[in-house]
Parts: C-alpha cells; structure tokens; sequence
C-alpha cells in the first residue's frame, strides 16, 4: 500500500475533492495535495534509477518536495545539514556516494558537494508550482517501492561520536508514523506547527512525512518563534512538535505572554522529543497553560519507541510507554539479561526491537552487528529505570551520562533537573570526572542566570543533597556562559571544556 495515500489520490484524481486539501506550507507559500503531487511526480520520473541522491535540507518547500519526489521515485535519500562544515559535508558525501545532489534553485552550495551533479527545485508562489524545465513530465509516477527497500539515509547527531548513517527503510517509516498515529489519534485533520530544521529523524520523518502519511497538513515556521506558535495554534492548528530548548523558550516567556498561553490551551497535543524535557520546564508549561506536554523518545535508528497516549496521563520526567508494536526490555550490564524490576529504581540499558527499526549502519557492517543482541534486540544506549506502571525515564546515555561514584550508579538527568530547578541556574549539564577515592566524582556544568549572582558550589551541592540524595550532590561545579548544543539543541557533553 502507498507510503502516502493522499498524495497517490491527488495523482490518480487531480481534480477530486482531496487534491484541493492543504498539505505543506511554508511561510507564505504552500501547496495542495494536487500541487504536491504535480511538482513531485516528475521529478521523481527524473530520479527513477539514480541511485542514491542527496537534498540540500534547508527549512524550505524545496526540501520536503524533493524528499517526496525521491520517496515516490524510490530512490535512497540523503538530507544534509546545510549548516554542517565543510569536513563533516565531506565525510557524508563519501560515505553515502550519492549521484545528485537536490537544492532550491539559487541557492550557493558549498565545494564539498562541488562534483555532484544538481537539480534545481523551483516550487514559487502559492497554488503556482512550477517544474524545473530540464525535467520531463512522466505520464505515470514509478511503482510504489518494495516495503524493505532504503528510503532514507540519515546520519545520526553525533553526540556521542562520529555521526553515522542509518539506512531507514520504507516499512519502518509507516511502522512508525502509524504508530504515532494509534497513540496521539493523529488524523488528517491535524494541522501541526513545525519549527525544527528537516535534516534529522524528528523534523523530516515526524514533522514532514507524518502528517502527509495522514493526509493532514504542516506549517512550518522557518524558524522557531514563540509568536508564530501562538499565531499558529490560534488559526486553527492543532499540534506543536518541538524539542526541549524550545519548550524552555515557552516556558521563559509564557509569564509575559499570555496570548502564548492561551493558544498552547487550545493545542490538541504540544510533544517534546530529540533529548530530555527538563522537569521544570514541563511544570512551568503546565501551571501556565493548563496543558502538560507529551514526550516521545526514538533515535534515528529505531524512530519511535515511547510515548504517552493522547488520552494518557503525560508524567514529568518520563517518556511514556512503548508504542504500539515495538517491544522495550532494559537489560543488565551484559546486554541479554534482563532486568525484571518495575520499581522506579533499578538501571538498565533500553533494547528495543520491532517494525521501527533501521536495516543497517551505511558501510559499518561492524558496527550493525555491535548495535543488536542475541534475538534482534538494538542497544539504544539509553538508561533508563521503569515506574510501577510501565513508564519509563530515562537516566541518561551509558557513554556520557551514568556516573559510577562512591559503589553507586547515578544519572545525570535526575541531578541535571534538580539543579534547572534553583533559581539562579539557568542551563546545567552533569558529567563524571576519574576521582581516587571515588572511583568517578559528579561534575556540574552551570550557566548562571544573568539576572542573579551565581550560587556557589556549596549552595548547588547542598541544593542537590536535599533534593536527591547526599551521594548525589556535585563536587566540583564549573561556570561556562553557554553549553556546547547541536542544531536540535542537544547538548554535546564531548566538547565540554577539559570534559
Ligand atoms: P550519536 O548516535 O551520533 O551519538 P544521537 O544519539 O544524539 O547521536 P539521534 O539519533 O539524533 O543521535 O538521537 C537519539 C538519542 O536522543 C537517543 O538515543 C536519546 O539519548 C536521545 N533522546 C531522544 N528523545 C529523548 C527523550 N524524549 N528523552 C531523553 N532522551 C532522548
Ligand atoms: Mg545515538
């Protein structure tokens, strides 16, 4: 069955009454589904057959047309980061060796991509779709691919190291989206609001591909901004996807705005996902608003794993349940036993296993084997404890973010969220650092509030101990203006200074 029914009907009937349905809009340009298909249907007929192709993704028009062209085509995907440097362009482009690569028309791309030949995509005003001209109309648009075969190829974040490309099969998109769909009750006639760029798995699969597997509709803001979300919720949409540095703007400016307030009250869903949604800005969003938001954890692996249904009960501090159809186990320091326990405290490694998941690391066959266990469980990486009801929170990555001090294993996240709550912190990251008596001795990376002097370490140490636990309190704290983000807003504990 087709990846995206409504697309497939505007084709067959470009006059019917689902052609004339709003699909994408981007600032104000914006196609139907009928112009959705009439400028994506023939460049997919030019694409059919060229191998792998990569699309310059900027937060554009352009961008989800040429997704859309090469998904219809069958042809493999390759977004790029458009503000990604030169080496890591280099590095992407050899390792995926795709044959074309798709821009805006206009737009200046960089030398690492210098020998790629380029198709130019030119989608102009509202309702106006023009087809580049060296692209020949195809009558009919290719047969929809076979389920298993790569639709995508997208590098991972690289915040734990090099970023690598998981090859992301047509089944594991449905598997997912549909998913979602079964937990959020996502329909057609959700209108999403969209600010996050569309290079990775949340932007593009979620943001952009979601709701045209609905046949539903996206307006993307070009860049996030609190005033177009509540512009945006308060014409008509019903849904916000965003990640946590957003969610912290919401929260920062809501006591000031109340128009924000008022149309987050009136979503139907705000979701959080990409990295950890601090406690306290969850609870600031729900005191203000009234709403609590959703979050969703996935990877570009295995797409989506948890979240909490629409009709569910959204937990600070938790990312809800396995979806429909993907199997969760925590796992004990081996990787196959697992751990039994619903406690809310007993550690162990995510596995997950079920249609969402990714076929391969491009050109890393070592590196796919490492990724599974015995049975076809994927390691995520991922620590978490489960609440006596199956919810599950997430401690912390295994490689950055548990901490083994004193004979204890200790999160990260649980003390990065006591110290968000102390006025005079504003962003806090927390590492471990090699320790003689302790084996790992907690670090707390602060950036003050500018409007307060900053709290010692002694008051954050005591701060943490009465909140959390005395072996959980840092010993050294560390003042920094900023925390090294990636372009999702992820914080990047490796560039941590001296870290
Ligand atoms: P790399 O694998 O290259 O080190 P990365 O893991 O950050 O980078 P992504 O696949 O983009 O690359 O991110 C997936 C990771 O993001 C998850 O493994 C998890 O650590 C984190 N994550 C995603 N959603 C959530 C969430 N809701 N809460 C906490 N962490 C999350
Ligand atoms: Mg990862």
């Amino acid at each position: 069955s087709p990846l995206f029914p409504a697309l497939t009907e505007a084709l067959a009937d470009p006059d019917g009454p689902g052609a004339h349905r709003p699909a994408l809009r981007f600032g104000d340009r914006s196609l139907t589904y009928g112009e959705l298909a009439a400028v994506a249907a023939p460049l997919a007929g030019r694409l059919a057959g060229a191998g792998r192709i990569a699309v310059w993704a900027t937060p554009t028009l352009e961008t989800a047309v040429a997704v859309v062209a090469a998904l219809l085509a069958g042809v493999p995907a390759v977004p790029l980061n458009p503000k990604s440097g030169e080496s890591e362009l280099g590095h992407i482009v050899s390792d995926s060796a795709p044959t074309l690569v798709l821009a805006e028309a206009g737009d200046q791309l960089p030398s690492a991509l210098g020998e790629l030949g380029r198709v130019d995509i030119d989608v102009r005003a509202a309702g106006a779709p023009q087809v580049p001209e060296d692209l020949t109309p195809v009558p009919d648009v290719p047969e929809e691919p076979a389920p298993e075969s790569p639709a995508l190829i997208v590098y991972t974040s690289g915040t734990t190291g090099p970023p690598k490309g998981a090859v992301i099969p047509r089944r594991a998109i449905a598997a997912t989206l549909d998913a979602l769909a079964d937990a959020w009750a996502w329909t057609g006639d959700d209108v999403l609001v969209h600010g996050l760029p569309l290079f990775h798995v949340h932007g593009l699969i979620l943001g952009i591909l979601g709701p045209l597997r609905r046949g539903g509709s996206v307006r993307h803001l070009g860049r996030f901004e609190t005033a177009g979300v509540a512009r945006e919720l308060t014409e008509g949409a019903t849904m916000l996807f965003g990640v946590p540095t957003m969610y912290h703007r919401i929260a920062e400016a809501l006591p000031d705005d109340p128009a924000l307030a008022k149309s987050l009250g009136k979503a139907r869903l705000l979701v959080s996902g990409s990295a950890a949604l601090p406690v306290h800005d969850h609870e600031r969003i729900a005191a203000a608003t009234g709403r609590r938001v959703i979050e969703r954890y996935g990877m570009t692996e295995t797409l989506m794993n948890t979240s909490v249904r629409a009709d569910g009960e959204p937990r600070a501090g938790t990312v809800g349940v396995p979806l429909p159809g993907v199997e969760l186990r925590l796992t004990e320091d081996d990787g196959v036993t697992a751990v039994e326990a619903y406690d809310g405290e007993t550690v162990g490694e995510i596995q997950v296993r079920g249609p969402n998941l990714f076929t391969e690391y491009l050109n890393r066959p070592d590196a796919t084997v490492e990724a599974f266990t015995e049975g076809g469980w994927f390691r995520t990486g991922d620590m978490a404890v489960r609440d006596p009801d199956g919810y599950v929170r997430i401690v912390g990555r295994k490689a950055t973010d548990l901490i083994k001090s004193g004979g204890y294993k200790i999160g990260a996240g649980e003390i990065e969220n006591a110290l968000l709550e102390h006025p005079g912190v504003r962003e806090a990251a927390v590492t471990g650092e090699p320790d003689a008596d302790l084996g790992e001795r907690i670090v707390a990376w602060i950036v003050p509030d500018s409007d307060l002097s900053p709290p010692s370490a002694e008051e954050l140490a005591d701060h943490v101990a009465r909140r959390l636990a005395p072996h959980k309190r840092p010993r050294t704290v560390r003042y920094l203006d900023a925390l090294p983000r990636n372009d999702m807003g992820k914080i990047m504990k490796r560039a941590l200074p001296h870290d």
